[in-house]
């Protein structure tokens, strides 16, 4: 069986994608990922997702993404897409050896979080290490710990963290913060957070757990040890674009290229919408945007196409 629309990835990009394609009769199949909803999952508090004025969990906003596909018929399957073939029609996508084929598709398939790339930082993951203060916060009651980062996701991950820890250590590569200016003004204002400045995390100490820090400051040229019984990594993202390299264009950061004035990729009938293809917004919002437009440039495409 040939789908019309299969979606790739659901978080809001994939799962708005879901309810409008859904709704235009497209019938569309989601293969959701074993990581499902994306990187809302791994946050607390939005605040700032329009129609929600008390703030919603992220989760909860997710699971409701979700209701409302199902809603509207959309098939969601929880697997990785393991293999793409895009180079006749229809497209063909693998879940390991079951083969599944689309006369059309939409990736959002968004980004991961980003490591130092430390040996010690590998080696310690888990126990002490961390990329998801919503996931491990908990384990560090009481605990000193650091977050590393600038942006409003190092700046998010130290306030909810000074919830359980009895002291948060910013450490942040420049004099500045890139967080948005609310964000930063809560952070610096914060009596359990400590920011320091200009510096880097050059190893984790610790056998088994945790127990510090190897920080270098880039000013002073100076390295210092941190006693610290927990690190959390807010450093940025990367484009989940690994199974579609070669088999559409891409950046030289790995981000899906749209070069036309839609969704649609290097290849007709492809499309893309979220984190996967956008490094400037990056926002709830502005994905579940894009997967609205994805889907709708998907039907007209396929209208098109039929019509020809
Ligand atoms: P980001 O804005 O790209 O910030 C990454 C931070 O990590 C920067 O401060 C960067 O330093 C630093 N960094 C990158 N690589 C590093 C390395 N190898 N070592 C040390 N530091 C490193 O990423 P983000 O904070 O994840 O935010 C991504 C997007 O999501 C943004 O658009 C943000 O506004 C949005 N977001 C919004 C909210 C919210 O509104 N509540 C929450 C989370 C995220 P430099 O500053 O020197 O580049």
């Amino acid at each position: 069986m040939t789908e019309k629309v299969a979606i790739i990835g659901s978080g809001p990009a994939g799962l708005t994608a879901a309810i409008y394609a859904a709704r235009a009769d497209l019938k569309p199949l989601m293969i959701e990922g074993m990581e499902r909803g994306g990187q809302l999952m791994l946050t607390t508090d939005v605040e700032n997702y329009p129609g929600f004025p008390d703030g919603i969990m992220g989760p909860e906003l997710m699971e409701s993404f979700r209701k409302q596909a199902e809603r509207f018929d959309t098939r969601i399957m929880s697997y990785d897409v393991t293999r793409v073939d895009f180079s006749s029609r229809p497209f063909r996508i693998w879940v390991d050896e079951d083969e599944y084929q689309a006369d059309s598709v939409i990736i959002s398939t968004g980004a991961s979080a980003r490591w130092l790339g430390l040996e010690s930082e590998t080696r310690l993951r888990g126990h002490g290490v961390s990329a998801c203060a919503t996931c491990d916060g908990f384990f560090f009651r009481d605990k000193e710990i650091a977050v590393v980062g600038g942006g409003d996701s190092a700046a998010e991950e130290s306030l909810f963290l000074t919830k359980f820890a009895s002291k948060v250590y910013l450490i942040h590569r420049r004099d500045e913060l890139r967080a948005s200016k609310i964000m930063a003004k809560r952070v610096l204002e914060h009596d359990k957070i400590e920011v320091i400045w200009d510096s880097v995390v050059v190893d984790v100490l610790g056998d088994d757990l945790v127990t510090g820090l190897r920080i270098h400051n880039r000013v002073t040229d100076e390295d210092s040890d941190l006693a610290v019984e927990g690190l959390f990594l807010a450093i940025g993202h990367d484009p989940n674009t690994k199974i579609f390299q070669g088999h559409i264009e891409l950046d030289d950061q790995g981000y899906i290229l749209t070069p036309g004035s839609n969704t649609m990729t290097s290849v007709p009938g492809v499309f893309a919408a979220g984190d996967v293809t956008d490094h400037v917004y990056r926002q709830a919002i502005t994905a579940a945007g894009m997967g609205c437009q994805a889907a709708i440039d998907a039907e007209r495409w396929l209208d098109e196409k039929e019509s020809e």
